[in-house]
């Protein structure tokens, strides 16, 4: 790794110093609960970032893996006395990071193929979503998984890829049905198309019940949490223009959003510019207009009709980190499961812990991925449901794949397609 300069370069120096080192956010962090090395630990990777700062460090490859280990869950945040913002420390401390190492040749492209060409491009995406579709059919991704090595593992973990028919992109507009209460504009996002279409339908079609006419800029994406979160801070200001731009044809119309990590992104989105960038103003502007779908739709619910469904229960909620630790979203989501009729709720021990998905983590460190997961399978096992429901399709995917390997057929569901459902009872 090249050396850097530190106190102003590599790391948030003056948040750093937020942390008053009481280590109540220790037995909350996954990672230190995997390993139970402070280095691990959110006061621990504080510490370095500080140690780092002060010359008293090189930001090494011990250092990089600390930084890397993390899952940006951001459960120390919610529960940290001083209110240290970790999760923009770290998005920074990578983004640095990443101009910092010296990658290998393949690495970078890799890096530069994946932010740069393919999570922008709705036909790059459609294009790897076949071919997917088509190893996963052929079982030609096992021998893609072989060949990947440690981080292979995670391409058995993904869902069947559906046929394209069946990954419809959402209409520009989809329109209110029995009269119009509201406009909302709605983040179709890059993955969801490919591997929850019927999630973006569901969102769309319940809002349309509820008296929405929903608009899906087809200009937009990625929002670039993604890039955020790994260290390409560039790509996502990038991507956060594009954004902001082309919702702001919206007026201001609320932008409703079925993603808990984009969701996050999108409301922070103007952190990613200097306050006298122009575009901090806009970006801050645009963030505001940002809802988490319970967020939007438990008002509407609550003096609307009340949805019903008929699938088997109990449900469990499991909180999405971004929506509980990032967004400060925990009462909405459980409004509207009580709403629904036919849903017996039973808590989930540990429902704000991180189920080891955070992104493209799980491609990333198949392994530590998993373990994280575990207890809140154990978890899951001991609350007796049948049915999980979620927020985010990173979270979704993980438990269905984890759910898969352990051999459970407790269903999962996103929320959206439980309120769908229950608004259409014909289409459950
Ligand atoms: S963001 Fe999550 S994994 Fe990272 S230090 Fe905080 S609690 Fe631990
Ligand atoms: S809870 Fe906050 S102040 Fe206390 S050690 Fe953790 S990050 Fe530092």
């Amino acid at each position: 790794m090249a050396s850097v300069s530190t106190r102003e370069g590599l790391v948030d120096y003056a948040k750093s110093l937020d942390c008053i080192h009481c280590g109540l956010c220790l037995q909350f962090c996954p990672t230190f609960r995997l390993t139970g090395a402070e280095a691990s630990s959110p006061r621990g990777r504080i510490h370095l970032m500080r140690a780092v700062a002060e010359d008293r460090l090189a930001p090494d490859a011990t250092f990089a893996e600390e930084m890397d280990f993390c899952l940006l869950c951001r459960h120390c945040e919610s529960v940290c006395p001083a209110g240290v913002e970790f999760g923009q420390m770290m998005e920074y401390t990578r983004g640095n990071l990443t101009a910092a190492v010296e990658r290998k040749p393949l690495a970078r492209l890799a890096r530069w193929v994946g932010f740069r060409r393919v999570l922008p491009s709705r036909l790059a995406l459609r294009l790897l979503g076949s071919l997917l579709r088509l190893a996963q059919v052929t079982g030609l991704i096992k021998l893609a998984a072989k060949l990947g090595g440690r981080r292979g593992a995670g391409l058995l973990d993904l869902p069947a890829i559906p046929p394209l028919p069946s990954r419809r992109l959402l209409p520009a507009v989809t329109p209110a049905r029995g009269g119009k209460r509201a406009s909302a504009g709605v983040l179709e996002g890059c993955v969801m198309p490919e591997l929850f279409s019927r999630v973006n339908r569901a969102t769309v079609q319940s809002l349309a019940a509820l008296g929405v006419e929903s608009h899906a800029p087809p200009g937009v994406v990625c929002c670039g949490s993604l890039h955020a979160h790994n260290g390409d801070l560039d790509g996502a200001r990038e991507l956060a223009r594009k954004m902001i731009a082309a919702y702001e044809s919206l007026g201001d119309a609320p932008v409703v959003v079925n993603s808990a990590g984009c969701g996050a992104h999108m409301k922070e989105c103007h952190h990613l510019f200097d306050e006298s960038d122009p575009w901090h103003e806009r970006a801050k502007a645009f963030a505001g207009r940002v809802r988490d779908y319970a967020e939007f739709v438990a008002p509407l619910l609550a003096d609307g009709p009340a949805p019903r469904v008929s699938l088997a229960g109990p449900f469990a909620w499991d909180d999405p980190c971004h929506l509980c630790h990032a967004q400060g979203v925990r009462a909405e989501p459980r409004a509207v499961l009580a709403r629904i009729e036919g849903v017996e709720a039973v808590p989930l021990e540990g429902s704000e812990s991180c189920c080891g998905s955070a992104g493209i983590y799980s491609l990333l460190r198949p392994e530590d991925s998993r373990a994280v997961f575990e207890p809140k399978r154990e978890a899951l096992e001991r609350s007796g449901a049948r049915v999980l429901v979620t927020a985010n399709p990173g979270c979704q995917l993980q438990w269905e794949s984890g759910l898969r390997r352990a051999g459970s057929d407790v269903r999962v569901v996103h929320l959206a397609e439980l309120v769908a459902a229950g608004l259409r009872p014909d289409a459950e």
